[in-house]
């Protein structure tokens, strides 16, 4: 086991109330915060101290960890907002700063450059894996910034998770976290494509599966996510596409990436596509069902949620 941190962790949602669970678990020291009350509350009888504010959270703690919505929630937490100081000017000593939220890379190395002004390390380390892994501890941590930085943060995120990589400088873990979802969409849209192609002519949509699978279109949707309902049991598909991951999340990460796209000059005709597809699924009321239900997009006579 690593050493015992102190550790101040700031956004107790879905995700990161299960992490900082896993901190305490592990043995760490884990002071919380969140806007909403009864997060802390459940975070507090699972063993951790509780904090009015985010500044006291992180008073004499070794590392700070945030996981919170958007970039906008990052940047105010740690640079302020309205006149009100950031966590970087109230700061009583130099802990490491960890965020795992999933954000433009460009707000990630605002805050990184911020931060080192100040002394500060600053580690961007979205996460892959969803709530399950999340609660399971089996996440990916996908990190950027120095390679002395992620040293020290890696005994603690593995506390969390299962595999930690280094993609490189700061900013380098959101491109890598938005490369990968990009990729997972266009997946799962295609093998939604594939499937309706199949059923529409006859095939079993099971057997068509495990053709698929077994042959050159094999992919990690049909291997562990099939969205076609009744085909694996244990998928959000075979549960009215309820828990999982989010068709409103998948759209933002393809946001993120072709914000990202556009800003760097690279062309993401299938990424493109992809976004479209998820901003009308959800536009159609389907935000709130896991990401798979882009099969209902493809099935003549199915009803939107
Ligand atoms: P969530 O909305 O459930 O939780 C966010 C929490 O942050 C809320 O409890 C909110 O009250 C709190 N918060 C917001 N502003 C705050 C502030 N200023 N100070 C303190 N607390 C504040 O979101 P989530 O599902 O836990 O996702 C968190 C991040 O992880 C997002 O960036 C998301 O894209 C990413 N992510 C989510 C998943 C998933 O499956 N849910 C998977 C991978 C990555």
């Amino acid at each position: 086991m690593s050493a015992i941190r102190k550790v101040a962790f700031i956004g107790l949602g879905n995700m990161g109330a299960p992490m900082a669970e896993n901190l305490i678990k592990a043995g760490h020291q884990v002071r919380v915060f969140d806007l909403v009350e009864a997060a802390m509350h459940t975070l507090e009888q699972a063993g951790a101290q509780r904090a009015a504010t985010a500044g006291e959270a992180a008073r004499g703690v070794d590392v700070v960890i945030s996981m919170l919505p958007a970039g906008a929630h990052v940047r105010s937490l740690y640079l302020g907002d309205d006149g009100a100081p950031g966590l970087l000017d109230s700061l009583d000593a130099k802990p490491l700063l960890i965020d795992a939220s999933t954000i433009a890379p460009d707000d990630a190395r605002t805050v990184a450059e911020a931060a080192a002004e100040r002394g500060l390390d600053y580690l961007d380390a979205p996460v892959s894996g969803g709530v399950g892994g999340a609660r399971a501890g089996t996440l990916t941590f996908i990190v950027g910034g120095s390679a002395e930085a992620y040293a020290q943060a890696r005994p603690l995120l593995e506390a969390m998770g299962k595999n930690v990589f280094h993609a490189g400088d700061s900013g380098a873990g959101q491109v890598a976290k938005l490369c990968n979802n990009m990729l997972l969409g266009i997946l799962m849209s295609g093998t939604a494509e594939a499937l309706a192609l199949g059923v529409s002519n006859g095939l079993d949509p099971a057997v068509l599966s495990e053709i698929m699978k077994q042959s050159s279109g094999g992919n990690w949707a049909l291997n562990v996510y099939n969205p076609w309902p009744g085909v694996m049991e244990q998928a959000p598909a075979s549960n009215d596409y309820q828990g999982g991951f989010l068709v409103d999340l998948m759209g933002k990460d393809l946001g993120l990436a072709t914000t990202l796209a556009l800003e760097s000059r690279a062309a993401i005709p299938m990424g493109a596509q992809a976004r479209n597809l998820f901003a009308l699924h959800a536009a159609r009321g389907n935000g709130r069902l896991d990401f798979s239900s882009i099969q209902r997009f493809y099935r003549p006579g199915e009803q939107d949620a």
